[in-house]
């Protein structure tokens, strides 16, 4: 049996400017911890094959297989507002492009294979750790539902990194619709390379926007198309609860997935100014300031964009701006609908905001787990005596007072008690990949070589939305000497 990818690469056909072609470097011992069957088979590839040794071979890194065309991508980016003209793919390469079975192409890249021209000091590699974590969190977005780069495959490498202390070594088997970034623009629009800018464009166009292809103003239609995806995810962000750490424009996907999982974290009780990333020390990405950032970063990427405008300057500026300001309401309108959803609202009425809005201010002055706390709602949309999501109160009075009036407003609409529950129990997860399950399973997994509880916290975040009694304990928030205060990127 041999591994068979079948590669149509796009990519490494453009401009030798855009990326350096460099092989991933061998590893001493690779062993295949995790194999994303199901996504396998979504890839077009064999699972059973890619289980086999040749098949942890190729996603370690340690052989390159037939059609892959590797490079490490170009791109600069800010990062925490600065601006760094040169980052690149410094422990990633690109093998290739397979067309999925829904017909969309989908990039395979490896993450912690070696050096490239891009890693300026860094080692080219990841620790086992962060793998995990981006395994786990990565395939959790994805079954809740919200667009994401995938996981594929993990291995160890059996090699050490060393980091504060040495730690296994391990690789990623990322899969993307692209890895072009805002930061991959920036790339040639410091370098005033208009040509670049435009083949770019073209090719993301053609790949994530195809229905723009042949509109009058493309490029316009570009902007306009990743401001609205991009305001989309970040509200898809926000309903779960989700915190991404560290959204530098290198680290902001063109097609509008979350990309680039470092120091992400859910939180547990409902605060808007949550921070967990420990090098995030002003609160720049803190949960409720993601969709400032968000709009911040696509303004680079306009700034990037207006060469392609036309020749007049001030004009392009200004269409510019109009163009970014769709994204407030954009996110707002998926926000508030979102948020109407999760308190069971077949409709929408005034005063609906302010109702939504009393909820999450009496949750971050109770401390409520903001999971559970949805979650239990639904329970008490369906029968008005369960008390869970009132315990998820320090005060709960303060919910009490608030549920009079959600119960009196659910009655204007026609849907009985079990439709709401249903409706709102497909829209708020009982599970989340919570910190403190994570630092378990990393736990595990690099001190003790034991991949159990990765694999049951893997499968559980599978079925977000099912209740699962065996595994409810998943749902729990932290005891408090679980808490997990700080998250680290661990590069
Ligand atoms: P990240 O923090 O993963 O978004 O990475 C930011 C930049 O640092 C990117 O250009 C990465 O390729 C690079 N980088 C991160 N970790 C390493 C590493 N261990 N070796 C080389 N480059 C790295
Ligand atoms: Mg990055």
């Amino acid at each position: 049996m041999t591994v068979h990818f079948p590669f149509q690469n796009s990519y490494s056909a453009l401009p030798d400017s855009f990326f350096a072609r460099v092989a991933p470097t061998p590893v001493a011992a690779p062993r295949l911890i995790k194999l994303n069957r199901p996504l396998a088979v979504q890839l077009g590839l064999d699972p059973d094959v890619l289980e086999t040794p040749e098949g942890a071979e190729i996603l370690a890194g340690k052989t390159v297989p037939a059609g892959a065309d590797p490079i490490a991508m170009a791109y600069a980016g800010h990062q925490f507002g600065q601006f760094v003209p040169q980052l690149g793919d410094g422990r990633a390469v690109l093998l290739g492009e397979v067309i999925d079975k829904d017909g969309i192409r989908r990039d395979i890249q490896l993450k912690g294979s070696g050096p490239t021209p891009f890693s300026r000091r860094g080692d080219g590699r990841a620790a086992l750790g962060p793998v995990l974590r981006e395994y786990v969190v990565s395939e959790a977005m994805f079954a809740l539902g919200i667009p994401t780069t995938r996981s594929l495959a993990a291995v160890v490498t059996g090699e050490h990194v060393i980091r504060e202390t040495a730690l296994p070594g391990a690789v990623l088997t990322r899969v993307a619709s692209s890895h072009i970034r805002v930061g991959t623009f920036q790339f040639f629009a410091v370098r005033r390379d208009t040509d670049a800018i435009r083949r770019l464009a073209d090719h993301v166009i053609a790949r994530h926007y195809p229905e723009l292809l042949g509109s009058e103003r493309p490029y316009h239609a570009l902007l306009a198309g990743v401001v609205a995806r991009q305001a989309e995810l970040v509200a898809r962000w926000l309903l779960v609860g989700f915190i991404h750490g560290v959204m530098n424009t290198d680290n902001s996907s063109i097609s509008g997935e979350t990309i680039d999982y470092g120091p992400c974290a859910f939180m547990d009780a409902y605060n808007p100014s949550q921070v967990f990333s420990s090098i995030d020390e002003m609160g720049r990405y803190a949960y409720a300031n993601q969709p400032r950032i968000a709009l911040w970063n696509l303004t680079r990427l306009a700034e990037c964009l207006l060469p392609l405008f036309g020749e007049e300057q001030e004009k392009a500026v200004e269409q510019a701006q109009e163009i970014l300001g769709a994204f407030s309401d954009t996110f707002s309108n998926a926000y508030q609908a979102g948020l109407r959803k999760k308190i069971g609202l077949f409709t929408e009425r005034d005063g609906d905001d302010a109702l939504i809005q009393d909820l999450l201010d009496a949750m971050a002055k109770n401390q409520a787990d903001f999971t559970l706390t949805f979650r239990k709602l639904g329970d008490a949309a369906g029968d008005p005596a369960a008390d869970d999501a009132r315990a998820q109160f320090m005060d709960p009075a303060a919910f009490d007072e608030w549920a009079r009036r959600w119960h009196e407003r659910t009655t204007l609409e026609p849907q009985s008690a079990a439709e709401r529950q249903a409706a709102m129990h497909a829209v708020n997860p009982m599970f989340i990949p919570r910190n403190h399950r994570i630092e378990a399973v990393i736990q595990a997994a690099v001190h003790d070589d034991d991949y159990a509880p990765f694999e049951e916290l893997v499968k559980v975040l599978a079925k977000p939305f099912e209740a699962q009694p065996d595994y409810a304990a998943y749902a729990d928030p932290p005891l408090p000497d679980q808490r997990v205060l700080q998250t680290f990127c661990g590069t």
